[in-house]
């Protein structure tokens, strides 16, 4: 029915079918799909003042359109994902490039074709391209752990080059470890590119911005006559679970409850904390049209910072005379101190501590976990839309 800026003093939890925490793309996507499937009527709790989770997005004092909790682009190869997003906003066609600052060198990242000429000289870059794809075959997508695997000393020569100057350093930054340290999953997002596409998510059908930006699009999204939104909420405050049931308002609640908020913090961390980097975010507006030639431009040598995001460059936006950038330093996320949880650090033990806080609420009777704090996952936001759909299809069937 509409977005309340905090909780009424009679806020009635039995008036409700469902209670999502969250207004992130877990929380709205739920909330969207019960109150047309089921007729349900839903409470949204936000604890930030704002919706759309990390994909908030708004117009900064110069005008311009930030990410406040960093560079969001849209990409998805799944059908049902684009359709369900799309009934909410067009989509601008804003292919996403990145360009890798190595030494002063612009190169294009996923390293590909041109890249491999502008770091070894035409000739020899043509000639390594050619043996890549003799390997490999034309457009495919190669993790560096996997180009690294190869026993060729010219692969091993385009592979110590990539690992050293777009992976190694970037990626001590970003996570405190090298690449063969952390998950190759991650490592994984972000191959070498044996062809010529020059854009971040290659070969990837749907790609980028929603034409008047995220913040508009989760409107749309919650705009229903069934749900109600109240910011400035933390669902802690409200909710307890005890056992197989859950209070809300410090009453036995028999609705659906939807958590999209990290389980440790759910149960004020008592078997432990679980670990996460953090993201210093540093905005600048400067006094000129633009800054950089594209989106993003990963420091992968030098600096403190892992990159620089230029927003004009990605929403198209037109501003004479003043651009927005901002630089992303990553760091330890310390549980308590305020800062944003932004990625989670796949390793076993946090998995396992983890699984624990998940068989606690495994058995809580219409408790449901999704999304990138619930389940603990390094998720895309169209991988969190399939998973808010898949969950809320399987409650819709169920009923
Ligand atoms: P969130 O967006 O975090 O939403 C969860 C919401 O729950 C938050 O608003 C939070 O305040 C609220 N909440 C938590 N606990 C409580 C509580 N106790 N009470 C009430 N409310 C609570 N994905 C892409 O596809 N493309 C990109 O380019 C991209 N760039 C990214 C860049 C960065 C720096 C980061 C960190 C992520 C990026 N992502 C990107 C991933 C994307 O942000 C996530 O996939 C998506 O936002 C996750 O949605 P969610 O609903 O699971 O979580
Ligand atoms: N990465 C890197 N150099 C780059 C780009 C990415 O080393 O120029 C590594 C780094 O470890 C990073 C991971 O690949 O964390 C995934 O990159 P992606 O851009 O997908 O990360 P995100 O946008 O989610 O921060």
């Amino acid at each position: 029915m509409g977005i309340a800026s905090d909780l009424p003093g009679d806020f009635t939890p039995s008036r409700y079918d469902v209670i999502v925490v969250g207004a992130g793309y877990a929380g709205a996507v739920c909330a969207r799909m019960l109150a047309e499937g089921c007729n349900y009527r839903v409470a949204v709790l936000e604890k930030r003042g704002h919706i759309a989770g990390n994909a908030y997005d708004y117009e900064d004092e110069a005008g311009i359109l930030v990410h406040k909790y960093g560079p969001h682009i849209y990409h998805t190869t799944d059908e049902r994902v684009h359709q369900f997003l799309s009934r909410f906003t067009d989509f601008t066609d804003y292919q996403h490039k990145v360009l890798a600052n190595v030494h002063g060198t612009l190169m294009p990242v996923p390293f590909n074709h041109q890249s491999l000429k502008l770091a070894f000289g035409e000739e020899k870059g043509e000639r390594l391209y050619q043996k890549l794809v003799q390997a490999f075959g034309e457009n495919r997508r190669v993790p560096i752990l996997e180009l690294r695997g190869r026993n060729d000393p010219e692969l091993s020569e385009v592979a110590d080059y990539v690992y050293e100057n777009v992976f190694l350093h970037y990626t001590m930054k970003q996570w405190g470890k090298t690449p063969d340290q952390i998950d190759p999953a991650v490592m994984g997002r972000v191959p070498v590119f044996v062809g010529d596409d020059d854009r971040y998510f290659p070969q990837v059908p749907h790609q980028g911005m929603p034409d008047k930006g995220y913040t508009d699009l989760f409107e749309q999204m919650l705009n229903h006559d069934l749900i109600d939104v109240f910011l400035n909420c933390d669902a802690r405050d409200l909710l307890v679970v005890e056992g197989t049931s859950v209070k809300v308002c410090d009453r036995p609640y028999g609705g659906e409850i939807i958590y999209t908020g990290a389980l440790d913090e759910l149960f004020h961390m008592d078997l432990g904390a679980l670990p996460y980097r953090t993201l210093d975010m540093q905005f600048e507006t400067l006094d000129q049209d633009q800054f950089q030639p594209v989106g993003t431009v990963n420091y992968t040598v030098s600096e403190d910072f892992t990159r620089i995001t230029e927003f004009k460059n990605m929403t198209g936006q037109v501003v004479p005379g003043k651009t927005t950038i901002m630089r992303e330093y990553s760091k330890p996320y310390e549980p308590g101190s305020g800062q944003t949880p932004y990625y989670v650090i796949n390793e076993p033990d946090n998995i396992a501590l983890y699984q624990k806080y998940r068989d606690r609420v495994a058995n809580v009777l219409n408790f449901h976990v999704v999304g990138r704090l619930a389940e603990y996952r390094y998720y895309d936001m169209d991988g969190v839309v399939a998973s808010a759909l898949a969950l809320s299809n399987e409650i819709i069937n169920h009923r």
